[in-house]
């Protein structure tokens, strides 16, 4: 296990262990080195083109299931909002959709999966994403699409007390909007990978899936 002190690394990925010191994380998955799952992580060609918008404070959470998926993802990218980088990158054409369970969004169908298509995932708390939709450039103009009522409500996410109000985590909601889009069971791999991504964050934190699971459900 290495480790180096926080400013060495800057605000990237954050994560002090009790005296101070910094894990050092792997860039790709978020966990510590010794914990990485990036060679494990299968890689998926949908037709849609998957934008997640995070918060910049999201960002540096290692918790953080947006940018697992977007890693899984042909043609998927993560963009993060309120950084001062000046640039603004175009979206990539075509139809596009904002994936959030807005009072007047519309529940997404498999007709939603056109040539093209871009959908759009705001990432980050209730509020933080809630602002992405109302806000960001990449939601404006889009179609406000919420996943059908009929997808399981269920989150198997542990390492956060509350994930989204509507119940699950990012990479679950991209994984449901993606058995809608791309075909029933197009999601599956992605929850697999996150299975075990979580359960490599529980073990590198000292805490057995298996007992975590017990406390969570006591
Ligand atoms: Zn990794």
């Amino acid at each position: 296990m290495r480790y180096q002190r926080p400013m060495e690394q800057g605000p990237r990925l954050g994560g002090l262990d009790r005296r101070g010191w910094q894990r050092v994380r792997c860039g790709g998955c978020g966990l510590p080195e010794e914990g990485c799952v990036c060679a494990t992580l299968p890689r998926l060609r949908p037709r849609t083109r998957v934008v997640v918008v995070m918060h910049h404070v999201e960002a540096i959470r290692s918790t953080n299931t947006g940018r697992l998926a977007a890693r899984m993802l042909d043609g998927a990218e993560v963009r993060v909002r309120g950084l001062r980088d000046g640039v603004e990158r175009a979206m990539p054409g075509g139809p596009r959709l904002v994936l959030f369970p807005h009072d007047d969004a519309r529940e997404l169908t498999a007709d939603d999966a056109r040539e093209g298509a871009v959908l759009v995932v705001p990432d980050g708390t209730w509020t933080q994403a809630r602002r992405i939709v109302r806000r960001d450039p990449s939601a404006r103009d889009a179609t406000r699409v919420r996943l059908p009522t009929a997808v399981a409500r269920e989150t198997a996410y542990a390492l956060r007390r509350n994930p989204h109000e509507g119940g699950v985590c990012t990479l679950e909601a991209i994984a449901a909007a993606l058995d809608v889009l791309e075909g029933e069971g197009f999601g599956a791999p992605l929850r697999e990978a996150f299975t075990a991504w979580q359960d490599a964050a529980l073990r590198v934190r000292g805490t057995t899936p298996e007992s975590h699971r017990h406390d969570d459900t006591a």
